[in-house]
């Protein structure tokens, strides 16, 4: 029995086929270019596969509203020739089999949640820190949603004293997306995060930021983990500089066991996505 699997991000479409243990069967990197031709290549690898069902994790923001119309569509993303693009139906369409659609950060959380760094716990969220920054929130096995998918890398934090930086959201400058992104990073010191050195103070900065996001998503949501991965994540020494300003922070206002534990990296190598999006795929099978 084979299911299929796609994290379909802004840049590259990751595509898998799968057995019912995660074991991967065979995989496709695909640039992402126009739907059209996007979509054409994807026919193409899953057409030697017979795979039963399809989970997709895509960039948003995405209709998830299970009663519109519009269920499964792309929205008001910037990449313009995605704008409003029928992702779920056309998939259904060209692919033949049941289709299940949840957004990128859903399907990581998901990912992590049942095979990786929260298999243990009854609740979890998981946060990318990258081009964009964006959450899931998993509890009881279920991604959770309401009228459409949270977003949760829009959220505003408070500014530092005497942080003049603008940010660097279109939408809202400074919310914690416009303050930590690998965009944010570059765009506030002129250099690529990759290339900036571990002991500038500017990962204290980030670090700050990021550690005030967590604080309000552990007051509104309490979830048992926090995994946070991502592009600047890969600076491993933020976990530490996180951990510390989360405690000051939340200030024992809830008690945390361990913060070491709690505020974690993700286990699963950058597959969380699409071991996430298989994962959908085997809910719809049932
Ligand atoms: P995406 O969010 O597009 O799926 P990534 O999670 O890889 O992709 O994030 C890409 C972003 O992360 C870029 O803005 C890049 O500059 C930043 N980034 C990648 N590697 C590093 C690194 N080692 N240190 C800091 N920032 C990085
Ligand atoms: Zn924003």
């Amino acid at each position: 029995m084979l299911i299929g699997a796609i994290e379909a991000g802004g840049t590259k479409f990751v595509c898998s086929v799968m057995d019912e243990f995660n074991e991967t069967k065979d995989r496709c990197v695909i640039q992402t270019q126009k739907p059209e031709d996007t979509l054409a290549e994807v026919v193409d690898f899953f057409k030697d596969h017979p795979i039963e069902s399809l989970g997709v994790g895509a960039f948003g923001p995405i209709d998830l509203n299970v009663k519109s119309d519009t269920y499964g569509t792309i929205k008001n993303t910037p990449k313009k020739e995605w704008k409003d693009f029928p992702l779920l139906d056309e998939l259904k369409r060209i692919i033949g089999v049941p289709v299940a659609v949840d957004t990128d950060v859903n399907a990581a959380c998901l990912g992590e949640f049942r095979f990786g760094a929260a298999e243990d716990v009854d609740s979890a969220m998981y946060i990318t820190i990258g081009t964009g920054v964006g959450a899931g929130f998993v509890k009881d096995d279920e991604v959770f949603k309401g009228v459409t998918h949270p977003e949760m890398g829009h959220i505003k934090v408070k500014k530092m004293d005497g942080d003049t930086f603008r940010g660097s959201c279109p939408y809202h400058e400074d919310c914690i997306e416009g303050l930590v992104s690998g965009p944010a990073i570059e765009k506030r010191t002129g250099i690529k995060g990759a290339d900036i050195s571990v002991d500038d103070p500017v990962w204290e900065t980030v670090a700050h930021y990021i550690a005030e996001a967590l604080v309000n998503y552990t007051l509104v949501l309490c979830p048992e983990r926090i995994i946070i991965g991502g592009g600047v994540m890969k600076q491993a020494h933020l976990y530490p500089l996180i951990r510390t300003e989360f405690k000051k922070i939340l200030n024992d206002y809830i008690e945390i066991d361990d913060v070491e534990t709690y505020i974690t990296a993700p286990l699963l190598n950058d597959d969380q996505g699409v071991i996430g999006a298989a994962a959908l795929s085997k809910d719809i099978r049932g």
